[in-house]
């Protein structure tokens, strides 16, 4: 059975296929757009991949932990080659089926060996972490989030639901870009964040699927997960590839273990592998030999970050046009959670019916929680996107 959010992503493409309009508008996909509205391969991953073809490698297994000039490279650029997690040789770090992979990995771990297994979550949360936690053994609790009178954060619940949690809970963390609001903590609350989570002696578990996505910036995108381990937090990370390298079918994704010392590391390292192996024995090797030149070869990656940039800052100027747009046609309302807010979706604190009103009667469509897909804005439609918000909300 599919759960209610595959239900209603499903049901709004079925609806946007069958709706006979020129001008309608998807804004429920997941997936980065270019400003024709269609799906970009990233030139350096065409030249990576070019680069992976040229080599003529052969097709034999990669180890049980994948591609090891991909996974190291992986862990420099969430930790920084600086990191202490590096010099001091204490991280575990596994290649992994994208990011889900990586979370589902975590998961299993922790439900097979950290003492408790409440894992608390944002509310609202990417909808799949809920029935990934679950499914690996973990009870999934919940923290508050998100204020819907502000469309922002909660800070002051968020902080109380992980005061009040179990000491030594499991705490989910959005690294960057958080899914589905696009609503951070600002640097000075991650700091805050930090001191509770230390105090309680909660283990944080950082989801990043965005670094480099969110701000154009993969080291200030990364901000959180290098706050706390310079706090000393122990920690685990999962990361994706898909949105940052575009890669999203390929599935390229890394799931990592801050350890105390050299020597945990060894055995977390080998659970880890006991834990894979059964799984899928070990992951593929294509899509993880185009992230590793793209990573390792100095000229690509310069190439790659200035086109992170680019999708990035095309994003974020879609969220000023459509702010722009509101206030170009009169709108009474205060949209300035478009502009405030960051990464692939924003939160419009559209109630469910408005957004039922905006489908039908305007031909634009998302998901009912009022989430649209920036990446699915462009230059030729944000006016009629702008359009049809204001009708629907004057
Ligand atoms: N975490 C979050 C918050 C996400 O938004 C996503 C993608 N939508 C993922 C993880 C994982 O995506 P993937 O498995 O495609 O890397």
């Amino acid at each position: 059975m599919i759960n209610s959010l595959q239900d209603a992503i499903l049901g709004i493409t079925e609806a946007f296929k069958a709706d006979s309009f020129g001008e309608k508008i998807n804004l429920g996909v997941g997936a980065y757009r270019d400003d024709k509205g269609k799906p970009y391969v990233l030139p350096s991953v065409k030249a990576a991949e070019q680069k992976v073809i040229n080599s003529n490698l052969d097709k034999e297994y990669a180890g049980i932990t994948g591609v090891p000039s991909f996974t190291k490279a992986a862990a420099v650029l969430a930790y920084s080659s600086s990191s202490s997690v590096i010099k001091d040789d204490r991280l575990v770090i596994t290649q992994s089926i994208s990011g889900t992979g990586a979370l589902r990995i975590g998961g299993e771990f922790l439900a097979r060996f950290y003492p408790s297994k409440k894992i608390f979550i944002p509310t609202p949360s990417w909808a799949n972490h809920n029935a990934l936690f679950k499914d690996s053994g973990l009870e999934v609790e919940k923290y508050r989030y998100y204020n819907k009178d502000t469309i922002g954060l909660d800070f002051e619940g968020m902080l109380a639901d992980l005061k009040s949690a179990p000491e030594g809970s499991l705490v989910l963390l959005h690294a960057c870009a958080h899914n589905p609001t696009g609503i951070d903590p600002t640097e000075e609350q991650w700091k805050q964040i930090s001191d509770v989570v230390k105090v309680k002696k909660h283990y944080p578990f950082f989801d990043m699927a965005y670094q480099g996505f969110a701000s154009g910036d993969t080291d200030r995108d990364a901000f959180a997960v290098r706050y706390f381990v310079a706090q000393g937090h122990q920690l685990c990370l999962a990361q994706s590839f898909a949105k940052n390298m575009g890669l999203y079918g390929e599935r390229v994704g890394a799931f990592s273990i801050v350890c105390d010392s050299a020597e945990e590391k060894k055995r977390v390292d080998s659970q880890i592998k006991i834990l894979v192996r059964p799984l899928y024995s070990n992951p593929p090797v294509h899509g993880a030999r185009i992230a590793a030149e793209i990573l390792n070869d100095p000229s690509l990656n310069k190439q790659w970050l200035g086109e992170v940039k680019g999708m990035a800052d095309r994003i974020i100027s879609m969220r000023s046009l459509l702010k722009e747009n509101l206030e170009a046609l009169g709108s009474k309302h205060d949209w300035s959670h478009i502009t405030s807010q960051i990464g692939m979706f924003a939160y419009t604190g559209l109630t469910p019916q408005q957004m039922e009103k905006l489908a039908k009667e305007n031909s634009v469509y998302a998901t009912k929680d009022g989430r649209i897909s920036v990446a699915g804005i462009t230059s030729g439609n944000v006016k009629r996107l702008a359009e049809s918000i204001h009708k629907i909300t004057s």
